[in-house]
């Protein structure tokens, strides 16, 4: 397949349709757990054990680094499978800089983690370029961590200034960019080192996988103790899910523009309902992050976007009880719409405001999404 063609054409075909030794459109499902060895002790289709090598991961990995612009994919049983092999690379003594709005499962995991392996944590306002020149200041720093747009209030960082600022030396700039996608985003471009996926989200989008990926921007020392370390770990993903993924990313483009449509429509149209105390979206001109995400966001400015009930927490969880066609559900970036009470979720130690609820908005036909809405608000 010639590699000059569109993103969107490589994900549609994923990354070629043909295989041998039939022609096959789809790729077949890799099962084989181990390979055979020739009498000479070679194995001759260059595969051992598939906790080493998996050629189920092959066709998959090349689409996301192709898709990502890096130069090499993992995949991951999950995402946070993804975030904990960049953790692990780091030395116990190593510094990690992170922002404060952060997907809430991996707030906690740092917390306890970095206090298990004797890493210093630090955190800085996600939108603040001075917050993260002063924690970059204040001591050698490892690992610069960047979630945008950053769960759940979408804040973003503008990740070109954060890696200018992270440059030089020597900290790894490792952006989470589940909500944004390549299709929005490519942070590589920007001067990340890494980007992280949970791809049982957008990548797949149909709810029904947990897995993740990391794609690195160069074959360096830290991507190198990366890749030792996942067959060493054996945090693998199963050859069924990775099949699933490659089906779910030829749609990927669709699907993204799509939401990101919807989202913003949803958005502009709460921002007028009084019944709505605030919509907390980067596609709109009130959000602080809007101009950084104008720039570096193309084409869409994502699927998820939060709200403000007016009238307090007991009203926002009204709301949500009363939506019909938005599923009450966790996770983000499936074909369906989600609604989520988010601080009930994520425990007393959250920064998220207790009346405010999160979208994800799916591909399902706008006007039905803003009817529930506009019913459940009434
Ligand atoms: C879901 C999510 C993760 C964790 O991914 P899993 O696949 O659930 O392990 C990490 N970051 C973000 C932004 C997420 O939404």
């Amino acid at each position: 397949m010639p590699q000059d063609l569109s993103p969107e054409t490589l994900a549609a075909q994923g990354l070629g349709l043909t295989n041998p030794p039939y022609g096959d459109l789809i790729p077949p499902l890799h099962l084989s757990s181990t390979f055979e060895r020739a009498g000479d002790g070679s194995y001759p289709g260059g595969r051992v054990y598939a906790r080493d090598q998996s050629p189920a991961y092959d066709r998959v990995e090349a689409l996301l680094a192709t898709l990502e612009g890096g130069s090499a994919a993992l995949l991951y049983p999950s995402g946070m499978a993804a975030a904990t092999a960049v953790l692990q690379s780091l030395q116990p003594g190593s510094r990690i800089l992170a922002p404060r709005f952060i997907y809430w499962a991996l707030r906690r995991w740092l917390q306890e983690f970095t206090d298990r392996w004797g890493i210093d944590l630090a955190w800085y306002d996600n939108a603040d370029l001075d917050s993260i020149a002063a924690g970059l200041n204040a001591a050698p720093t490892d690992l610069l961590w960047i979630e945008t747009p950053a769960n759940p209030t979408w804040e973003i960082t503008d990740i070109r200034a954060a890696a200018e600022l992270a440059r030089p030396g020597r900290t790894l700039v490792v952006v989470d960019s589940t909500v944004a996608t390549p299709v929005l985003t490519r942070p590589l471009d920007l001067g990340a080192d890494l980007v992280l996926h949970s791809a049982s989200k957008y990548l797949n989008g149909h709810s029904d996988l947990i897995a993740g990926a990391l794609v690195t921007r160069a074959d360096s020392a830290a991507w190198q103790r990366i890749r030792a370390a996942r067959p060493a770990a054996g945090a693998i993903l199963g050859p069924f899910e990775a099949w699933l993924l490659l089906r779910g990313l030829r749609t990927l483009h669709l699907r993204v523009r799509h939401a990101s449509a919807g989202a913003l429509r949803i958005s502009e149209v709460l921002a007028l309902d009084p019944r709505v105390l605030e919509v907390r979206y980067p596609g709109l001109p009130s959000h602080p992050g809007h101009a950084v995400a104008a720039r570096q966001m193309s084409g869409g400015f994502g699927g998820m976007l939060s709200i403000r009930v007016a009238g307090g927490e007991a009203r926002a969880w009204e709301v949500a009880a009363r939506l019909k066609v938005f599923k009450r559900a966790t996770s983000l970036g499936g074909v369906e719409s989600l609604v989520e009470h988010r601080a009930s979720i994520e425990g007393p130690d959250t920064p998220c405001p207790p009346d405010l609820l999160r979208l994800s908005i799916g591909i399902e036909a706008v006007e039905d999404l803003l009817g529930d809405l506009d019913q459940a608000l009434g």
